[in-house]
């Protein structure tokens, strides 16, 4: 029989998925992908009605009602589908969470179900089965408490023809020919619910793989910003790139280039004293400060947690050693009582210089070794490797 079917083809369920998100931002592209969604839907409407009236048209043919009745129902549909194509393409509804306007919709059809049932009882099953349909497809759209008004109105206009009334509401089945658009009905609703469950089942698939496609774009937005969010110090990547262009640069140049890595003493226990928040300030006030000691041609960024590394290019051994050894003096001196009373923050370095036919894991490998027996030796230490 009839109700609101959207049209299904997979090249539209991207646009589909625009149903469930509904875009806030009405743009022109927005608002043409709307009223292109809402003719496909009048579309399919105009359809059903028209496969319910042939249904209709059987019933006519077995004599069991009146040749107007399926003309009704066919014209009928077609004026309801009609005032809300002219609101739709006047633009109607567009200020509207739900453009298409859908709890009128139900109403509408729903009326012209009741008014049909009423008039021509003995086929009333006929009409109430589209009631479903029009419930399967007008929740799509519908907030639950849209639902819920639809559903109440249906449930007393219901009790109003089964219990306020003695109409005989039936499903002729006494011939052949009556049999077979009984079965029409119910094989043409259970279709088109089948319709919109292969639907909805394609807009999962769309929303699943959009939110893959996101999930990457998220990642690859990440992957291109330079900075680390916390310090405002090089992210990982960025810094490491930068340390790969330094060793071409000097294995070019044969200039030499110090490389540091450093890391914040006891640094847990300075989260589990003064509590995560205190040690995100106290990560980013020491990069502020190795900020404001560093040269310009210098590079820092955070090689991983309370880690990070400085590139010092143009830097031979002992000038990096004494960089590194002032940085160190600087952070112990800081007054970090203002975060909490009695706080002390130190810091341990490997220093190390970039060695011919060095690559970025092996003179890493020597700052760590470096960092390791600063830490061994009581931390708050410069050490070279
Ligand atoms: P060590 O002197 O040997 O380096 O000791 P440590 O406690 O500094 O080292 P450990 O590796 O045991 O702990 C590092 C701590 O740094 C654990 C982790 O929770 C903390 N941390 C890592 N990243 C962040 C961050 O972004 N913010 C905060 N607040 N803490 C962090
Ligand atoms: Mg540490
Ligand atoms: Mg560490």
């Amino acid at each position: 029989m009839s109700t609101a079917a959207t049209s299904f083809p997979e090249r539209n369920a991207a646009e589909a998925a625009d149903i469930v998100l509904a875009p806030d931002a009405a743009t022109p592209e927005v608002l043409a992908r709307r009223t292109r969604q809402r003719r496909q839907m009048y579309a399919g409407q105009v359809a059903s009605y028209s496969l319910g009236a042939f249904t209709l048209l059987l019933y006519a043919y077995a004599g069991v009602v009146s040749i107007g009745i399926p003309t009704l129902f066919w014209l009928g549909g077609l004026m309801i589908i009609g005032v809300f194509v002219v609101l739709s393409e006047a633009g109607v509804g567009e200020q509207w969470t739900d453009h298409y306007l859908t709890v009128f919709q139900i109403s509408a059809h729903m009326a012209l179900q009741f008014v049909f049932l009423v008039s021509v009882p003995t086929i009333g099953v006929a009409f109430i089965s589209v009631l479903f349909l029009i419930f399967a497809f007008g929740t799509l759209r519908m907030t639950s408490s849209q639902a819920m008004l639809t559903w109440a109105l249906a449930a007393i206009a219901l009790a109003a023809v089964f219990l306020a009334s003695d109409l005989p509401i039936g499903m002729p089945v006494a011939t052949r020919l009556e049999r077979t658009a009984s079965m029409l009905c119910f094989v043409l609703v259970i279709g088109q619910c089948a319709f919109l469950g292969l639907f909805g089942a394609t807009l999962r698939k769309v929303l699943y793989r959009r939110s893959i496609e996101l999930k990457d774009a998220y990642r690859r937005i990440e992957e291109l910003a330079e900075l680390d969010e916390l310090t405002g110090s090089y992210n990982r990547r960025c810094i490491m790139q930068q340390l790969g262009a330094e060793i071409e640069r000097s294995r070019q140049t044969a200039a030499p280039c110090a490389i540091a890595l450093i890391d914040l003493d006891w640094f847990k226990r300075i989260n589990d004293a003064h509590g995560h928040p205190v040690g995100d300030e106290v990560l980013r006030t020491f990069a502020i400060t190795v900020f404001a000691n560093i040269r310009p041609a210098d590079r820092f960024g955070r090689y991983g947690g309370e880690e990070f590394l400085l590139l010092l290019p143009y830097t031979d051994g002992d000038a990096a050693e004494r960089t590194l050894e002032r940085l160190r003096g600087i952070v112990a001196d800081l007054d970090w009582s203002a975060f909490s009373a009695g706080m002390r923050v130190t810091i341990s370095a490997g220093v190390v210089t970039l060695r011919d036919n060095d690559t970025a894991d092996t003179v890493l490998a020597r700052a760590d070794g470096a960092l390791y027996s600063a830490k061994a030796q009581g931390r708050n230490r410069v050490e070279t490797g």
